[in-house]
């Protein structure tokens, strides 16, 4: 059996709520308040509801939105920030362009997220070099949150801020927790790929400090004080569109049962794939958004031709850790600790379709193929 399995499906959801959506926007543009508009609120009020934060600050996208919540937070020049160096450049590039130092992370197999033991371990080693820790950037790659109570226990030992880059994980939740309510802020995505994407570039803070929450409103909007000409700090032009919040407001509608689906299609593959190559590992009482859903398989490159071959499309997310990458190699924390699990994370990868819009015929397709494709390989 071939197909042809898409790994996105950005259009499907438009047969469910096209309508509803093209109807919010165009009420949008007929309103004209472009920027800031109703809409915006709505969505922020719709968001922090969804996960029980307090304060949803809506924005331009992910990567501002960590650039944001690092402003709000109070980086300064020369601190040291520990990440992941398994993860998507976004992460550890906000950290590098406000002037501090990312200090690299292992990850923790057989999952993705950043290891508790290499934190503390690279806490230690930043610390003997001279550097100044201030903060850990957690990610919770491919929608399966990171290991929380850990970290936030070594965060508060350590007098460590927490910012969680949720941008892959918005609705899962870990420990009868959301993501939203992890660290002192968190930071998501809209872009239109992730799980709950608009129609454009989007993203969004969360934070039950309210203090932090007036500073990264004020950020957004150029260090706004009490009225747009009192400038109470340098901040940045980071809003939401009113257009693209309309859309999000529309797609929340369905964000669950979209969430539901992802996670049936995945139970699937757990059950069918476990014993034929490395599936995700999830945590106790948690579950995942499956933003991805990544395998390990060996030898990767010819695994995704033969999947390829078979009409069933995959990505490798990522195919360089970045303390790899030649914009962060030779940075004063790129070689604190040992990064081995991440480059072998880098070698192994392979994400097939998890999108909601997968047909079982599409998800039998898909098992069939790996499982075909891992026995050549054997
Ligand atoms: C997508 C992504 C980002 C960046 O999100 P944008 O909205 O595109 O700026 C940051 N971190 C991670 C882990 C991501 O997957």
């Amino acid at each position: 059996m071939t197909g042809n399995v898409r790994l996105v499906d950005l259009l499907a959801h438009r047969r469910v709520i096209g309508d509803a959506i093209d109807a919010a926007v165009s009420r949008t543009i007929a309103d004209g308040r472009w920027i800031m508009g109703p809409a915006v609120g709505e969505l922020e009020a719709g968001l922090a509801a969804r996960c029980g934060a307090s304060s949803a600050v809506t924005c331009s996208n992910c990567t501002d939105a960590l650039k944001l919540g690092l402003l709000a937070l109070g980086l300064g020049h020369g601190d040291a920030v520990l990440c992941p160096s398994f993860t998507f450049t976004a992460t550890a590039e906000v950290i590098a362009l406000l002037g501090a130092v990312p200090v690299f992370v292992d990850c923790e197999p057989p999952g993705f997220n950043l290891s508790v033991e290499s934190t503390v371990e690279a806490i230690a080693s930043a610390r003997r070099a001279g550097l100044v820790p201030v903060g850990i950037i957690s990610v919770d790659l491919f929608g399966v949150p990171a290991g929380y109570e850990a970290l936030e226990a070594v965060a508060a030992e350590e007098g460590l801020w927490l910012l969680a880059d949720a941008a892959q994980s918005f609705g899962a939740t870990l420990g009868g927790r959301a993501v939203g309510t992890f660290g002192e802020v968190s930071a998501t995505s809209f872009f239109p790929a992730k799980p709950l994407g608009c129609y454009g570039d989007g993203g969004a803070t969360f934070t039950d400090d309210d203090g932090l929450a007036g500073k990264l409103r004020s950020l957004r909007s150029h260090g706004q004080g009490a009225d747009k000409y009192d400038n109470v700090r340098v901040g940045m032009n980071a809003r939401l569109d009113s257009i693209q919040a309309a859309v999000l407001v529309e797609k929340l509608t369905i964000f669950d049962g979209e969430l539901e689906r992802r996670r049936a299609i995945a139970r699937t593959y757990g059950e069918r794939l476990a014993e034929v190559v490395g599936t995700p590992q999830v945590p106790e009482r948690c579950e995942p958004t499956w933003a991805q859903y990544t395998l390990r398989v060996p030898e990767r490159d010819s695994f995704q031709k033969r999947l390829a071959a078979a009409g069933v499309d995959s990505a490798v997310y990522y195919p360089r850790p970045l303390h790899r990458q030649p914009a962060y190699s030779s940075g004063p924390g790129a070689g604190l600790v040992s990064l081995a699990e991440s480059e072998r994370a880098a070698s192994e990868v392979l994400s097939i379709p998890v999108h909601p819009y997968l047909t079982d015929a599409e998800v039998d397709i898909v098992v069939e193929s790996v499982t075909a494709v891992a026995a050549d390989l054997a």
